[in-house]
């Protein structure tokens, strides 16, 4: 969270100091992504994970189709999960086969599409494999399918849980092997199989027991399958610190207990599979900041407030109000005078007219006034597009990337 580079006393993103870029951008508030630092951070994880495990980035934690574009350069594959998330990834290198497009309540419209398109879904009810099939003899095209599989187990220290118990995601493990041979009389091209369990969980050594388990999962799964499996992802659902009690993913410890798993349970079996771990949060949060302007200070009975022109219609997480149980600060900064001591405490909200607009509860920052620029860190994931931003009518805030 503090791997942006400072210049001349200022936060910069992608080597442009913050009063420059904000004259750039024309307007606050405003989103600003570090390609640098996304590049980064995918060549991070490759070193710590096996050689042959595949990397796709789930496009929902950042959509922005320069982003998307930029990640299409570094990573695998590209994960999707609605009709414009998967044009935005057709539109990059990144081949059809490679975008997987996952989530319930695929409409007849959206497979339709993903048919055409030839990605390969992954299907989530027995009566979304029945709709592919019927799609994909109306259009002549074969479709490329993977199962997603409901796990018998669940993942615990997980932000949030997405597998295990009753869930609208995937299909219940115990029924998959019949599914498998129900699809096997369809003219459906089955790859393999999906399960993700979990996202933003920071213990290494649970998300190493959940793969496990996955693994096992999935291979007792592949051994009932009707045609070669040439895919196994594994979810991901891998961390980013957010708050001073976080502590950053042991990417050292997963990654070789994934190499074992590989080298010791999938490669004999399976050894023309292409193993995935797909992640978003991971590759994009601590990449981008979220820049907003001191437009008013006022004391009232003993508290300072700054008042700043963005807020949670633009960056929910951070107010706390985005499944969080316990509101705690996201990493803040004057970003004007980056290096300038702490000095005092001040309580910064958004200029929204509720008490829910708290983006910085009693943080302690160097004295800011009117005009400074106040930046949110680990705004890279799940900022613009997964807040109100209708909530009061204020503008859209720009998004740039360096
Ligand atoms: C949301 C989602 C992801 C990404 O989760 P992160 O926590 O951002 O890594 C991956 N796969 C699926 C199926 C998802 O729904």
């Amino acid at each position: 969270m503090t791997e942006f580079e400072t210049i001349d006393g200022q936060l910069a993103v992608g080597g442009v100091p913050v009063e420059r870029l904000a004259e750039r951008v024309g307007s606050t508030p405003f989103f600003a992504y570090d390609r640098a630092l996304l590049t980064a951070r995918v060549g991070l994880l490759r070193a710590a994970m096996p050689a042959d495990l595949q990397l796709s980035y789930a496009i929902k934690a950042n959509p922005m189709p320069a982003v998307v574009q930029h990640m299409s350069g570094l990573v695998d594959s590209l994960d999707v999960a609605s009709a414009l998330e998967m044009r935005t990834a057709l539109d990059t290198p990144t081949p059809p086969a490679r975008v997987s497009f996952a989530g319930p309540g695929k409409t007849d419209t959206e497979l339709r599409q993903a048919v055409a398109a030839g990605v390969t879904i992954e299907l989530e009810s027995e009566n979304e494999a029945v709709r592919i099939a019927r799609t994909g003899a109306a259009l002549g095209v074969r479709p490329r399918v993977a199962v997603r599989v409901n796990p018998d187990f669940s993942v615990k220290g997980s932000g949030m849980r997405m597998g295990g118990g009753p869930q609208q995601f995937g299909v219940d493990a115990e029924k998959v092997p019949a599914l498998l041979k129900t699809l096997a009389g369809t003219d459906l091209d089955v790859l393999g199989f999906h399960c993700f369990a979990g996202s933003q969980n920071l213990r290494a050594e649970i998300i190493q027991e959940a793969q496990q388990r996955t693994v096992e999962l999935l291979l007792r799964l592949a051994s009932e399958a009707h045609a070669p499996v040439r895919y196994l992802n594994l979810g991901g659902g891998f961390g980013i610190p957010y708050t001073s009690k976080d502590r950053p993913l042991n990417l050292t410890a997963i990654g070789e207990n994934l190499a074992g798993l590989l080298r010791d349970e999938v490669r004999p079996r399976l050894p023309e599979a292409r193993v995935v771990i797909e992640l978003g949060r991971f590759l994009v949060g601590e990449a981008g900041v979220y820049v907003t302007r001191v437009i008013d200070r006022k004391e009232s009975r003993g508290r300072t407030y700054l008042v700043v022109d963005g807020g949670l219609h633009h960056q929910l997480a951070a107010s706390g109000n985005f499944g969080q149980v316990i509101r705690r600060n996201y990493p803040i900064a004057v970003a004007n005078r980056i290096d300038a001591e702490p000095a005092e405490p001040v309580t910064v909200v958004g200029c929204l007219c509720t008490p829910l607009d708290l983006l910085g509860d009693e943080v302690t920052l160097p004295g800011a006034d009117v005009g400074d620029l106040v930046v949110l860190y680990q705004a890279g994931a799940y900022g613009l597009t997964a807040s109100p931003t209708a909530f009061l009518s204020h503008p859209a805030p720009a998004e740039v990337l360096l």
